[in-house]
């Protein structure tokens, strides 16, 4: 059972509420939870200016981060770092983004803490200029080749069209990571290209506790540098309009005054 202080400075989660005793909730797996509870779907707070949450779902936020900065980390930061994880990717290893939005940009920053080569291929102008910013070894369009077999990569974008591409990028035994929520229909898959060579496929549910902690942690001692742009709470449908437009890169932050 998780304690929280009075006072104390939390997030929340995506995942706010689990049933603690199904097959999954009693094997660190909470987050496949089949009554789990999601803020701002079953639950009000996401857009609010009071939230109620169990304390085991209630983050502490290290201090080295702003309101602004901790805020993507518990959504984007969250999502992306269960997908890397998935991706199996290791130290040092070259890893495929496709999609470059919130998620991404904060993936790349721990890819490079771990000295990987990050390739990142991204439909929008303004989000390659991002990944080059952060690092990427290799930045193309949507449908460029990478240069390179990649040992891990994630999709970001929900797009099914893009699983047949990457898998082919893929080196033997690598593992491809679908992280969106939804995707669109993935077309027929050509096994001797695209599957075989013990390619994995796997896609990413919500996060757990443990994610959530040892994402904190890790982005704090690397430090990871979230960028977003903040709009008023008022002015959430334009965030949104401008989200979707793909107005801006990085992450965009709700603020409440
Ligand atoms: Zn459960």
């Amino acid at each position: 059972m998780s304690e929280r202080t009075v006072g104390e400075r939390v997030g929340i989660a995506w995942l706010q509420h689990t049933c603690g005793i199904c097959e999954f909730c009693t094997s660190g797996r909470e987050n496949l939870c089949e009554r789990a509870r999601f803020t701002g779907y079953q639950v009000d707070g996401g857009y609010a200016e009071y939230a109620l949450v169990p304390a085991a779902f209630a983050y502490p936020i290290p201090p080295v981060f702003s309101d602004e900065e901790a805020a993507p980390l518990l959504c984007a930061g969250i999502i992306g770092y269960r997908a890397l994880r998935l991706s199996g990717i290791q130290p040092g290893q070259r890893l495929g983004l496709y999609g470059f939005g919130a998620s991404a940009h904060i993936v790349i920053q721990i890819a490079r803490h771990w000295g990987c080569q990050v390739y990142v291929s991204s439909l929008k102008p303004e989000h390659r200029r991002l990944a080059g910013e952060l690092g990427a070894a290799w930045v193309g369009g949507a449908t460029d080749r990478p240069p390179d077999k990649l040992h891990g990569s994630i999709i970001f974008a929900p797009a099914g069209e893009l699983v047949p591409p990457a898998l082919r990028a893929l080196e033997r035994g690598g593992t491809l990571a679908l992280a969106g929520i939804h995707m669109t229909p993935i077309p027929s898959l050509d096994y001797d290209r695209e599957v075989f060579g013990e390619r994995v496929i796997r896609s990413v549910t919500s996060n757990t506790k443990q994610d959530g902690l040892d994402l904190l942690r890790e982005a704090a001692a690397i430090p990871i540098k979230p960028h977003t742009l903040s709009f008023p709470l008022a002015e959430a449908n334009r965030a949104l309009q401008e989200l979707k437009a793909g107005g801006y890169s990085g992450a965009g932050v709700l603020v409440l005054s």
